[in-house]
């Protein structure tokens, strides 16, 4: 099977959702310091509102608006059917800490219409296989991945599945060959949409407890979710025959990123400092990378040593660069309160593009 190209849209996209105003901002009686038109944000202040404007906004405000479903429909779709197709793809999520980013790749509450991102995109990927596999002679094979990133250390958050012994941190290594891989990182096969569910659970519920082990909120640290997807042509293999299938690959990173908050001043003890230097550092290296990117497919100059300066971009290396689909959704609040906070994640997702 062969890649076909990747269509001649951007591969870079960037997305804004402002949530609604929670109980602490309804409490303070916070105004709402952004709007939305079309695909321009505003920033709302009396002398001097500013505009911003990316490919796609999400005004979820007002609850009961849908913006779960039509960020799903607009973004995670036409990722998965790259990734079915052989391109990798990513999705980040960036902003402050409270701002959506984990309601927006997971979903929030017990509705099917509250999911997120990566419940609907597991869905979606195992309709897809069983629609391949009963209307041809494909299969397509699923394995997820999931690690997390702190303070520029990488954690296989399914270390312990199956196996007491194996170690959870673990090291980026790169081969001529192969690329960029994480030695030892877990690759477990599902078969089913269950499956990754409940080891995306475990995974979750690790992210934790590692957290709360270390005294630290799990919002410091980057988690990356990965789902490598290999559609395989012909009859699988009987016995201990090779599997010489011809197969088209791809990943799917789904990424929630550390809070982008600047460490409050009472927070300046040393770890602290060391903590949210680690985030500023990676976050921006992220930013300058995408960047890169965007103008590499202009000049076509690739610049390989900047991934190399965070364990994130250098972790990435290969889905972000080449052929792949890059999304960044920005997530806000709407809250006065939260006005710096906003504003400056609003200049990072403009400074990608
Ligand atoms: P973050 O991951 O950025 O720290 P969360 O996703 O945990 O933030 O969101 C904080 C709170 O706001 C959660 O209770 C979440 O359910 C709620 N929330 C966030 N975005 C939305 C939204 N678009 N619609 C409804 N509730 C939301």
């Amino acid at each position: 099977i062969s890649a076909g190209m990747p269509g001649t849209e951007e591969s870079i996209k960037v997305a804004v959702r402002a949530r609604p105003l929670n109980q602490r901002e309804k409490k303070l009686e916070c105004d709402i310091c952004v709007s939305m038109s079309g695909k321009t944000v505003t920033m709302l202040s009396e002398r001097n509102p500013k505009h911003f404007t990316y490919d796609y906004t999400y005004w979820s405000v007002q609850s009961g608006e849908g913006s779960q479903t039509e960020i799903f429909e607009d973004i995670g779709n036409s990722m998965l059917s790259n990734a079915i197709d052989g391109f990798n793809c990513t999705l980040f999520a960036y902003g402050q800490t409270g701002s959506g980013k984990s309601y927006t790749m997971m979903g929030g509450g017990q509705e099917e219409e509250d999911g997120g991102v990566i419940p609907r995109m597991i869905d979606g990927l195992f309709a897809e296989k069983e629609r391949l596999e009963k209307e041809s002679s494909q299969e397509l094979q699923v394995r997820i991945s999931y690690l997390e990133i702190y303070k520029e250390q990488v954690t296989d958050l399914f270390a312990a599945l199956n196996s007491r012994n194996s170690k959870a941190v673990c090291i980026c290594k790169e081969h001529p060959n192969v690329g960029v891989y994480v030695k030892g990182l877990k690759l477990m096969p599902c078969e089913t949409q269950q499956d990754v569910m409940s080891n995306l659970e475990y995974g979750l519920k690790m992210r934790t407890i590692a957290a709360t082990n270390m005294n630290q909120n799990s919002s410091r640290s980057h988690a990356v979710f990965t789902i490598v997807v290999n559609r395989l042509e012909g009859e699988r293999p009987t016995g201990k025959k090779k599997d010489e299938r011809k197969s088209l690959n791809a990943k799917i990173n789904l990424i929630d990123l550390a809070g982008s908050e600047r460490t409050s001043k009472a927070q300046t003890e040393h770890e602290r400092l060391k903590e949210g230097c680690a985030i500023n550092q990676s976050l921006s290296q992220l930013g300058l990378v995408i960047k890169m990117l965007t103008e590499q497919s202009k000049d076509g100059g690739l610049k390989a040593p900047m991934f190399r300066a965070s364990k994130l971009t250098f972790l990435l290396k290969d889905s972000l660069a080449g052929n792949s689909k890059t999304c960044m959704m920005a997530t806000i609040s709407p809250a006065s309160d939260n006005y710096d906070e906003s504003i400056s994640t609003l200049r990072f997702a403009s400074s990608v593009k």
